[in-house]
């Protein structure tokens, strides 16, 4: 999935687009950990770069960079955590709670369409 741009703002999109015409809407369903408000997608005026934000800013300063899926982190029963990958591990979560980290769940092959 790669981040779009449409008239109602940006989305998820198959990277087959347009091919593939599935699409995800953009706010993951992520809480913030400290006040429980919406982890939205912000982006820095000076470099573009997208990053995630508690939607109370700027009464809260809750930023994480990498995208956040709605999994539940083992340790604290928190969902949210920050998707990350290197080299040599992969693809992992962070809890953005409590910071635990824990490998991705295998990718479930998507349906077939015939
Ligand atoms: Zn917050
Ligand atoms: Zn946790």
């Amino acid at each position: 999935m790669v981040i779009r741009h449409g008239r109602s703002g940006e989305f998820l999109g198959c990277s087959r687009f347009p091919k593939c015409r599935g699409t995800r809407s953009m706010p993951t369903g992520v809480k913030c950990p400290k006040d429980g408000g919406d982890i939205a997608i912000r982006r820095s005026k000076k470099r573009g770069k997208a990053f995630y934000g508690c939607s109370n800013y700027p009464a809260c300063d809750f930023v994480i960079w990498d995208k956040p899926v709605a999994e539940v982190c083992p340790e604290c029963g928190y969902v949210g955590a920050e998707m990350k990958s290197n080299k040599t591990r992969g693809e992992y979560r962070r809890c953005i709670k409590c910071a635990n980290e824990w490998d991705a769940p295998e990718m479930q092959p998507e349906a077939v369409a015939v």
